[in-house]
């Protein structure tokens, strides 16, 4: 196989002892003699692992009983709307960091009064706005923690004075959180815990059932919590992997560890970044994502972008391209990206530097 390194934003790259895993699952599942994918979701070799991911989850982010973790399909997308469905009665604020921000507030909007308590839209999400005062009759105010696109990332569990939702989609399980300062953390698991095809929900109980409006069944959060995620059928081929990849979590030593892994990661790359005469970083600098690293050439070597792509493609890089709404070079480093693949690209981007002298 061909040896690459993985920068993919998401889907992206996996532990490689998670993929192993599910390639073993798909052969003979636990002993049952069939492909995971081929069991009945109802079986006790099933719900053993629907336990221990649920357990994984509760152990690894530190989350406390008023909370419940919840597994379903849709993607951080049909988050959005959970969040607004669920928690939505009078009013609610979002701050607009980006292109996800923005997607979630549109849901909001639909189903009633929402609006950015602060935007950083004006400089292309370059940054997070700061000094915002968040009014204290909202139902919720809600955040995406990292900004995937334009790689900024907001680095602390903020004080809010009314219930606080945080779409977590890419930053999940790469630094501790506060569980019991948010009234809900939900994201896809395809950036840091898993393939594509499940979305967590980690829900504080106590503030459902609060809003006057029909949910629909299948939009209940509380029927998902009833259920155990197994109202319907869940997506067991990613919730198999997905737990595969929170044991490696725990076995990397937690959150705790991984996240001194990732800023070390993040740290040989930014600094790169700042060294080097041919690219500048995006984001502003206290701003700075630990899992999406943006940057573009330098001015006045704009014209060498195109040379750069091909220089690292031919090196084994993939998925550097920036986001097609903000251009440049984004390297996702999630916390499966390993420090050589971020070593890697350092040297292909000092070696390029070096040929251009
Ligand atoms: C990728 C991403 C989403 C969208 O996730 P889907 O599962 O594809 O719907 C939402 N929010 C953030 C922050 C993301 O990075």
């Amino acid at each position: 196989m061909k040896k690459v390194h993985n920068f993919n934003a998401g889907p992206c790259v996996l532990p490689q002892q998670a993929v192993d895993k599910a390639i073993e699952a798909l052969k003979d599942f636990a002993g049952t003699g069939m492909p995971v994918i081929c069991v009945s979701h109802r079986s006790k070799e099933w719900s053993a692992i629907m336990d221990e991911c649920r357990a994984l989850w509760k152990e690894l982010l530190n989350i406390p009983d008023t909370h419940e973790v919840v597994f379903l399909g849709g993607g951080a997308s049909m988050g959005f709307l959970y969040v607004a469905m669920n928690f939505l009665e009078n009013k609610a604020g979002y701050l607009e960091t980006g292109v996800w921000a923005k997607k979630a507030l549109k849901e909001a909007k639909g189903l009633g009064n929402a609006y950015a308590v602060a935007s950083s839209a004006e400089t292309t999400f370059n940054y997070i706005p700061k000094g915002y005062e968040i009014p204290a009759d909202l139902d919720y105010f809600h955040v995406t923690t990292n900004n995937t696109i334009y790689g900024t990332e907001l680095h602390e569990d903020i004080d809010c004075p009314v219930p606080l939702i945080a779409d977590m989609s890419s930053d999940i399980m790469s630094r501790p959180v506060d569980v019991s300062k948010y009234a809900m953390i939900y994201g896809g698991a395809q950036k840091n815990v898993g393939p594509a095809g499940v979305t967590f929900f980690i829900v504080k109980k106590d503030l459902l059932g609060k809003v006057s409006r029909y949910i629909p069944t299948m939009l209940n959060l509380q029927t998902h919590i009833d259920g155990g995620s197994m109202f319907n059928t869940p997506p067991v081929f990613s919730i198999f992997v997905m737990n595969e990849t929170l044991k490696w979590v725990k076995e990397m030593g937690g959150v705790e560890a991984v996240y001194k892994m990732n800023q070390e990661k993040a740290a040989i790359l930014y600094d790169e970044i700042d060294r080097n005469s041919l690219f500048v970083g995006t984001a502003a600098k206290e701003d700075r994502s630990l899992m999406n690293v943006c940057f573009v050439m330098a001015p006045g070597h704009e014209d060498l972008q195109d040379e750069f792509m091909n220089f690292a493609k031919e090196r084994g890089m993939v998925g550097i391209k920036g986001h097609r709404s903000v251009g440049g070079f984004r390297a996702s480093i999630y916390n499966a990206c390993p420090k050589e693949s971020v070593q890697a690209l350092v040297d292909c981007m000092k070696e390029f530097e070096d040929l251009k002298k």
